[in-house]
């Protein structure tokens, strides 16, 4: 079997005319029917059918980033093919993938390696075994959050300020490895979560303390997840909204509580709960997505507020709040895309948070969670460009996957489970609550294909709770690593909570609807 790629090149004589270059790249192995549909791939066909420039590269593709073609070519328009590639399913020698380092080592060259090193050792194990032995060790994950939930380990009393995040860690993980909440779980979880909220709105991280964005975002999520009528009713509406409308700014930006600083992470927040509860009004969100254009840097990522670096979690957190809003189209979609595939590790398969930062198991959702909402968003343009062009070739091939959903399961299932249970940031540390939940995030996140059907969404004036209803698992388009056992639940691109429970709260507070 040769691996291949192909980049071509339109020479649409319209598409030319507006403007538009469309280069078109598949990667796979040649043979595989799927990549171009009916006819076998074939650069000389492919070209004689489309009669466009192709260029060839009869290369192993595995190691070979999406990143390196944006690099090369920057087109305006990608449409894209890719089966799941991964790191062990490539006959590259591993060491080949190791970061080329100069004869000047520094401290983050060499932590770079150590870990690459790490990563790289337990990849060689497990290339020698059954496929089938990568295995999600889904008991004694499940084990390490209930006992969490019993009695927080020491260390964590310094989070005690943070106790809905842990509610909704634990809860999360839970739900999506497939356990049954019991009713001691739930009566406790709305037991803790109550007694935090605020009068004046918003809830604080542990009684009597301030109400933040982000405790408050996690509270709402951890009261989906509980997903009772009783869960839902303890929320003060009316006090919440009034809260959220205290913490927004002239420039259409949010603090995260009253006093405190400005950030994306604010945004997100509040938008996301506002979500949830029905309480997107234009009032809330006026000015805020002219706001978060503007930390959107020159490399594309997104930062905590203007001027500022880039980051994974800040990044998501300004896509998200761009896309409950409706208002992707004020980003730079495509550099964006550049730059979130640019952090995928080419030996590690998992993510980093910003350029030359090491690997990181929580940026598997953080980063990895961009691509659901990148794939939605470049679809959604590509089709209303099709209903003008009736060009349904083109459509069929959009978006598959923009990122190596085979390599970041690699990552999380060999490189990330500690054997005591929970998941870690990287080998060699010990498993906590927070890795655990994004972890399993991010590998949800692999494993599904939640698409955004953008069908329905042609209905005129949706609110933003329709909008988050529009997310489906798409079953035919899941890629499970390892043991067929390791399939986890899908996770909501916005919200990160289980689909069925984004559904049922949004039912709860807007009244039924039909898709
Ligand atoms: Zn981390």
């Amino acid at each position: 079997m040769v691996n291949f790629l192909i980049l071509a090149k339109s020479h649409n004589a319209s598409q030319k005319s507006r403007g538009v270059e469309i280069f078109w790249c598949y990667w796979g192995k040649s043979g595989n029917r799927k990549m171009i549909g009916s006819d076998n791939p074939t650069p000389d066909k492919f070209s004689n059918i489309i009669r466009y420039h192709v260029m060839f590269y009869n290369v192993e593709i595995t190691w070979y980033r999406i990143n390196h073609l944006f690099d090369t070519l920057r087109p305006n328009n990608y449409y894209f093919f890719s089966n799941a590639m991964g790191i062990l399913s490539g006959s590259r020698n591993l060491v080949e993938l190791f970061t080329n380092t100069d004869a000047f080592p520094t401290e983050s060259s060499k932590a770079q390696t150590d870990t690459e090193v790490s990563v790289c050792e337990l990849y060689k194990a497990a290339r020698d075994k059954n496929i089938n032995t990568i295995k999600l060790n889904r008991e004694s994950h499940i084990k390490y959050v209930k006992d969490g939930l019993k009695r927080l380990p020491s260390y964590l009393v310094a989070l005690d300020a943070s106790k809905p995040w842990l509610c909704y860690w634990m809860l999360h993980s839970l739900d999506i490895l497939g356990d049954e909440l019991s009713q001691d779980l739930v009566e406790k979880g709305i037991s803790t979560i109550s007694k935090l909220q605020n009068p004046t709105g918003g809830f604080g991280g542990g009684p009597g303390q301030i109400s933040h964005a982000a405790v408050t975002y996690a509270a709402i999520n951890a009261l989906a997840i509980i997903g009772t009528k009783e869960a839902y009713d303890i929320i003060d509406r009316e006090a919440l909204y009034k809260w959220f409308l205290k913490l927004k700014k002239e420039d259409g930006s949010f603090v995260m509580h009253e006093g405190g600083e400005v950030d994306v992470r604010g945004a997100y927040c509040v938008l996301s709960a506002a979500t949830l509860t029905n309480l997107v009004t234009p009032e809330l969100t006026a000015g805020t997505a002219e706001w978060i254009k503007r930390c959107q840097n020159y490399d594309g990522g997104i930062g905590g507020e203007p001027g500022i670096e880039g980051h994974g979690g800040y990044a998501f957190c300004g896509l998200a709040a761009m896309e409950i809003m409706g208002k992707t189209d004020l980003l730079d979609i495509p550099l964006l895309l550049h730059w979130a595939t640019s952090l995928q590790m080419q030996l590690e398969g998992g993510f980093q948070g910003r350029p030359n930062k090491l690997v990181d198991g929580c940026y598997s959702f953080w980063v990895g969670g961009l691509f659901p909402l990148l794939e939605a968003i470049m679809t959604r343009n590509n089709f209303e460009k099709d209903v003008e062009q009736r060009n349904f070739e083109v459509s069929q091939y959009i978006a598959q996957s923009l990122f190596d959903r085979e390599a970041l399961q690699e990552y999380i299932l060999i490189a990330c489970q500690s054997p005591k249970g929970g998941l870690i940031d990287k080998p060699k540390r010990s498993a906590d609550n927070y890795h655990t939940c994004y972890c399993l995030s991010g590998l949800s996140t692999a494993q599904h294909h939640v698409v955004y059907d953008f069908e329905k969404a042609k209905e005129k004036g949706l609110d933003s709770g329709a909008r988050s209803l529009l997310w489906k698992d798409e079953i035919t388009n899941r890629i499970v690593l390892g043991n067929p056992n390791n399939l986890i639940n899908p996770t909501h691109p916005i919200h990160n909570i289980a689909l069925p429970k984004v559904r049922k709260m949004i039912e709860h507070f807007y009244g039924k609807r039909d898709f």
